[in-house]
């Protein structure tokens, strides 16, 4: 299926360990569809990457609350805290919280 031009979604800045992180989660039918991931730190390449990976996977009606829980032990290097300040958990919180706002 061919993407529509025009999308609908959250978009959150998290003031992570690590430094700005901007989190867009876009949907389709309710349901996310896609998501961008920009931060000036860490690799711009390993970001987008990720952000493309996880568009697969929602693209593809895969369960992403699998993915969400398979990431939660995973800490940026820079900091021990598993929570706000993890840009992993800021990825899945936005996730999760497009979910919350748009599941009916
Ligand atoms: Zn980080």
């Amino acid at each position: 299926m061919e993407r529509p031009n025009k999308l609908s979604g959250l978009t959150i800045k998290h003031k992570t360990g690590c430094g700005v992180i901007y989190v867009t989660v876009n949907g389709l039918n309710n349901k996310p569809y896609e998501i961008f991931i920009k931060g000036n730190f860490h690799c711009g390449a390993m970001l987008e990457s990720l952000s493309k990976s996880l568009s697969l996977i929602m693209r593809e009606g895969s369960d992403i609350q699998e993915i969400i829980t398979q990431f939660k032990g995973i800490r940026c290097f820079n900091n021990e805290d598993r929570t706000q300040s993890n840009c992993i958990f800021c990825i899945t919180s936005t996730i999760q919280e497009y979910i919350k706002e748009n599941f009916k």
